[in-house]
């Protein structure tokens, strides 16, 4: 009997010790398949606009002859490309530097209705010079504490989009204003597409694009709100998404000013 209690404590200690291996490592390999499905990902989002790139140039050598005028279409697809190549790689950047911790949080103390005017003035020429039209309204007197290249990061994205998925002659309303708890609230309306419901809980997650969007061609990659979510969650705040009536979408973001 002293060899039958030797083994049940054997087969009790076994147990134990496998489950707590299981379960500690669970979040490690997690993580692991996370950081190869990024690389995976990232990697097939690069392949399209080099494909694109390289298809325009060796169409360009079949033309030695022609000038720069005759060629501007094909020159400026691949400036486009460029430029796609190039806020893809800044935003796998940001989100692999977020990854590995190494980004300094620059808080400034900043002069909350100066600051937002003069960050969202470009934006309305940009929203005109597309024929959709983009209302203002930033009430936000005092200080704020905040990382202003960040802010402005994440305004950027949500305008953007504002701006990509509406339509011509459509409306985009950026507001800006004080609330409860000394925090700000921060809101971006528009009159565009709209997220299916089914979309709305996923949009924040890195290389997620509704079918709507896939298939409309508008060039996006899929990471702007990962890295606008990083972004509020690092300022300790709240970002959500859901209908604008009748039609559109509206992001709500809060943050605590301190
Ligand atoms: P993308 O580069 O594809 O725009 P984002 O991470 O910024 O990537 O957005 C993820 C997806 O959420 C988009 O592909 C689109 O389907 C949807 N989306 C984001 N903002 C809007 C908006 N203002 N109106 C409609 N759909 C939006």
């Amino acid at each position: 009997s002293l060899l039958l209690t030797l083994l049940i404590f054997w087969f009790l200690a076994f147990g134990v010790a496998y489950f707590l291996s299981r379960s500690s490592m669970k979040p490690i390999l997690e993580s692991w398949n996370r950081q190869k499905q990024f690389s995976a990902n990232a990697a097939h989002e690069l392949r399209t606009p080099l494909t694109v790139i390289q298809n325009q140039m060796e169409y360009l050598l079949t033309k030695p002859k022609s000038s720069v005028m005759e060629q501007a279409e094909p020159i400026s697809t691949t400036l486009e490309e460029v430029r796609h190549l190039q806020t893809l790689t800044n935003r796998l950047l940001t989100l692999a530097r977020s990854d590995a911790d190494i980004i300094q949080i620059n808080r400034q103390e900043m002069s909350l209705q100066t600051w937002f005017e003069q960050t969202i003035k470009p934006y309305v020429e940009i929203a005109r010079s597309q024929s959709k039209s983009m209302e203002t309204s930033i009430r936000a007197a005092g200080k704020g504490h905040f990382d202003p290249d960040l802010i402005r990061q994440l305004i950027i994205i949500l305008l953007d989009n504002a701006i990509k998925y509406t339509p011509k002659g459509g409306t985009i309303i950026f507001r800006v204003a004080k609330v409860r708890d000394n925090r700000l609230k921060i809101e971006v309306r528009d009159t565009g597409s709209g997220i299916p419901d089914a979309d709305k809980k996923h949009v924040f997650e890195r290389f997620y694009r509704s079918d709507k969007s896939r298939n409309a061609k508008t060039g996006g990659n899929g990471l702007g709100l990962a890295i606008a979510k990083w972004i509020v969650d690092e300022h300790k705040g709240t970002v959500s998404v859901a209908d604008n009536h009748p039609k559109g979408t509206v992001f709500t973001v809060f943050m605590p000013l301190k």
